[in-house]
């Protein structure tokens, strides 16, 4: 069933070794931590939500720049950043990513892994922005912490604003535009549909994060409609890990980016030596203490959860279980032959593209 409830576009953060992926993904996830509501939980199993409370906050101070009212819930994020993680993404006719955050050290430039991840995002046809990371090493950079780029930027000296933006064209613009992608700094861009974004940030400072986040919510808000409509129907995701949990033996770390997983749901997933059929024992969620940074407690139960979500599924048979495989709940046992034909038809693709590339 339709409903014109929204619900969060799924990031991922792609880019070479060393730019600054890891460093940004936690210096998000430490924002939303600090400006949630009381009460709002950030932490899921494999991904980390952003609250449209917490975007809002950030961008209120831009209200005049980028205007910002949010129908989506927020931001949901995977945690691992890299090709490895992506390439397990995938969906039939493309990726379970929504949007794309491309990290590239702006006085580094493009390197070799920075092409290889606009090649994949191509390929899965998954839209992009740029981050242009680590601006406060640009030299006399002056660090305003966690303040809006633009705010920032203005209160850099001139030799400092010329020397972003010649790097900015230098090693991006004119980088993207050899890869056929027209991008500008996202200030500067007039029509998103045609040009790329490119959002100057630190990592480290926090700068340019109000800008990133909100961009990502706006843009995807704005343009994925169709896509990100909830639909209250059984779940679909992906398998994120196999993993063998003390004291919930086998399970499997999933991200639903459609419909509704409910606790003893049969669910159909993809194994090593065929489909798994099996029901779902319990679904869990970091605990909320996990959330305040306190020692690992492990997890609490939840009876259902809705795209877009990260959960942790254990389940009877789950040790062939296969990371990278499709799964679907099914609401009757008369769909479970139809469901596993799709499985098996998407596995073999998988295994046969990775056979040949
Ligand atoms: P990854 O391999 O892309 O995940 O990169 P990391 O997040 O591990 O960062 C690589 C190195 O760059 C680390 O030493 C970080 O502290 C440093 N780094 C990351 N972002 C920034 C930034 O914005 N500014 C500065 N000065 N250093 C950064």
């Amino acid at each position: 069933m339709l409903s014109s409830k929204l619900r969060q576009p799924i990031v991922v953060v792609l880019g070479h070794v060393d730019h600054g992926k890891t460093t940004l993904l936690d210096k998000i996830r430490g924002t939303a931590l600090v400006k949630k509501e009381p009460g709002e939980m950030t932490q899921e199993v494999g991904a980390s939500f952003v609250p449209s409370s917490v975007i809002e906050k950030l961008a209120e101070p831009l209200k005049n720049i980028i205007p910002i009212k949010l129908d989506i819930p927020g931001l949901l994020f995977i945690d691992t950043p890299g090709h490895e993680l992506f390439s397990n993404l995938r969906r039939r006719g493309g990726s379970v990513a929504d949007i794309a955050i491309l990290v590239v050290d702006i006085v580094e430039g493009f390197q070799k892994q920075t092409i290889e991840s606009v090649e994949i995002l191509k390929e899965r046809k998954v839209p992009f922005l740029v981050a242009a990371n680590k601006i406060d090493r640009i030299p006399g950079w002056k660090v305003y912490d966690n303040e809006p780029f633009l705010f920032s930027f203005k209160k850099q000296s001139i030799s400092v604003q010329k020397k972003l933006d010649e790097l900015l064209y230098n090693n991006l613009v004119l980088q993207l535009a050899s890869l056929n992608f027209n991008a500008d700094r996202f200030d500067r861009v007039t029509d998103f549909t045609r040009n790329i974004a490119i959002i100057p940030v630190s990592g480290k400072t926090g700068e340019g994060i109000p800008e990133l986040l909100a961009m990502l919510a706006g843009l995807t808000q704005r343009f994925m409609q169709g896509k990100l409509k909830f639909v209250e129907g059984p779940a679909k995701g992906v398998i994120l890990e196999v993993k063998e949990d003390p004291g919930l033996g086998h399970t499997i770390d999933v991200i639903i980016y459609d419909g509704i997983l409910k606790k003893n749901d049969i669910i159909i997933l993809g194994g090593v030596n065929g489909t798994i059929v099996t029901k779902v024992r319990s679904l869990l969620l970091p605990s909320p203490l996990q959330d305040m940074r306190i020692a690992k407690t492990g997890y609490r139960s939840v009876d259902e959860v809705s795209a877009a979500a990260g959960v942790k599924i254990s389940a009877p048979n789950l040790e062939e279980a296969l990371a990278g495989s499709p799964i679907y709940s099914v609401d009757s046992d008369d769909k479970i032959p139809e469901f596993k034909k799709i499985i098996e038809d998407e596995i073999s693709k998988v295994r046969f593209s990775r056979g040949v590339t």
